[in-house]
């Protein structure tokens, strides 16, 4: 009886999931879909602890009391420009839980299995592990990198894609030697080696990815973290496990693939690294921009907006930097009352986190349907009265269409310099998260707007309202 329940309420769960991830596939649907997935998830904690029997809970409860604590404490706390960051490490742990899923299944007591399960339960456990600690350790550095503790730049070690082909040849051979171990006590060396190899790879790969190609590190390992959560299903011969980390497995992957077309690039060369940090411009071999920077003060931005026809808003990381998003929902608003058509260009890797300017906007409320992706709204630029880019630098670097030497060159961006003029507004003049210099500030229609943009665009609303 009480396995059909727990079955009934791991079909349940997953179908939650399935729903969960096709509501935050859209912005109206984003909050039903986080409904689902917390519900499908209290489900499968009930349901699992069900499934245990009773003299494991205990040591259930203490694991899990404290991590709830801790966890609550954190989230509530963290600010949206370090969500980046939080997703890093929670993916670290996703890595590192399968790593000490696969030593304690190998070296705890094995249920009796045939030798063909048997084999099969050896290859789980050695690939779980593998796959767990190139995450954990990945995530870690990628947890330090967008914490700005590490560089951004990618690390080139002469000859780094043949260590890489080592590593992983080695690490086939140990694969080999555990299969072969008569005994968990012979096995475990040649686990061990290979948890510490395939660290080392993760530690490798991630320390040669960076700058721009960020965004995609991001979502790879959500990816990883996935399929890290399904190895240890396997390990654990748990359903739910298996089809949840499937899921995020295979979501992230999609949400790469998406990255990786926004960037322009191809996942392969990601992997191979290096791309948007060789030093912008200066090392680029093109020139550093140049010419005279004209700025405005905010009494100025305000009338130029209130004359315009049609306004289209780009958000960058700058906008969430200074929460400026529920004081420009009010210019929005006014804007809108004047009869002015505003419309918002969403860049695919704005911000620090796929879809971070999305949640932005949605937290102040601005409506969904003047939000609108890159690709849909690129071609309006030309036809734009004031092309208003608030706290956003990379996403509209010119350079990445017109300079071949540039390191961001090919990587698709918003044409905001074709509107009959440009407010950039930004605290001075440094560069954005892939350190390139931007020909954009220097054009003869682009006007910059200095200051904080929360302060900024109080004044701009303080301005209308006078
Ligand atoms: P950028 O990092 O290119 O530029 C942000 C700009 O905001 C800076 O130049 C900064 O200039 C300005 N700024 C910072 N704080 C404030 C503030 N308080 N008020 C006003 N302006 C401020 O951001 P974009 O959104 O244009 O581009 C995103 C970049 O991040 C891309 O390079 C992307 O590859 C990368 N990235 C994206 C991820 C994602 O998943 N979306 C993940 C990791 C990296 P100043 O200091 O002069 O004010």
């Amino acid at each position: 009886m009480i396995t059909s329940l727990i079955t009934i309420a791991y079909i349940a769960a997953s179908a939650l999931f399935i729903l969960s991830l096709g509501g935050l596939s859209r912005q109206e649907t984003a909050r039903r879909g986080n409904m689902y997935g917390i519900v499908g998830m209290l489900i499968a904690l009930v349901a699992t602890a069900a499934a245990m029997n009773a003299g494991g809970l205990p040591v259930l409860i203490a694991a899990l009391v404290p991590g709830l604590v801790i966890g609550a404490i954190l989230a509530s706390r963290v600010q949206m420009t370090s969500m980046p960051e939080l997703v890093a490490i929670l993916h670290s742990f996703v890595g590192l839980a399968a790593v000490l899923v696969g030593f304690a299944t190998y070296l705890g007591p094995h249920p009796t299995m045939t030798a063909g399960e048997s084999h099969l339960h050896t290859a789980e456990i050695f690939i779980g592990v593998c796959i767990g600690s190139i995450t954990f350790t990945g995530s870690v550095i990628a947890f330090l990198k967008l914490r700005g503790s590490l560089s951004g730049k990618p690390l080139m070690i002469p000859g780094r894609h043949l260590i890489n082909i080592i590593m992983l040849l080695i690490t086939i051979g140990l694969g080999v030697a555990f299969f072969m171990a008569p005994d968990p006590h012979t096995g475990q060396w040649p686990l061990l080696a290979a948890t510490i190899l395939t660290g080392i790879l993760g530690v490798h790969f991630i320390m040669a990815i960076g700058g721009a190609d960020m965004p995609v590190v991001v979502s790879m390992l959500n990816s990883y973290s996935g399929w890290a959560a399904a190895a240890a299903g396997f390990m654990l011969s748990n359903d739910l496990l298996i089809i949840t980390g499937a899921l995020v497995g295979s979501s992230g992957a999609i949400l790469s693939y998406i990255m990786c077309k926004g960037m322009n690039r191809s996942f392969v060369s990601v992997m191979l690294g290096g791309f948007g940090t060789e030093g912008g411009a200066a090392s680029s071999g093109s020139s550093a921009p140049a010419g005279e920077v004209r700025s405005v003060d905010s009494a100025t931005a305000a009338g130029m907006l209130e004359q315009s026809k049609k306004i289209i808003i780009v958000p960058g990381y700058g906008l969430a930097v200074a929460q400026a998003q529920h004081s420009l929902a009010e210019v929005v608003k006014l804007l809108k009352e004047a009869g002015v058509e505003v419309k918002f260009a969403i860049h695919p890797v704005a911000g620090r986190l796929p879809g971070h300017m999305n949640v932005l906007l949605a937290e102040a409320n601005i409506p969904y349907d003047i939000v609108f992706e890159m690709d849909e709204i690129n071609d309006e630029f030309a036809s734009t009265d004031v092309a208003w880019v608030i706290g956003a630098n990379d996403i509209v670097n010119p350079s990445a269409m017109d300079d071949p030497a540039s390191p961001i060159a090919g990587m698709p961006v918003l044409h905001v310099w074709e509107a009959r003029d440009v407010i950039v507004m930004k605290r001075g003049m440094a560069s954005g998260y892939a350190g390139v210099d931007n020909p954009l500030f220097y054009k003869d229609n682009t006007l910059m707007l200095f200051g904080d943009a929360k302060k900024v665009v109080d004044e701009i609303l303080t301005a209308m309202r006078g």
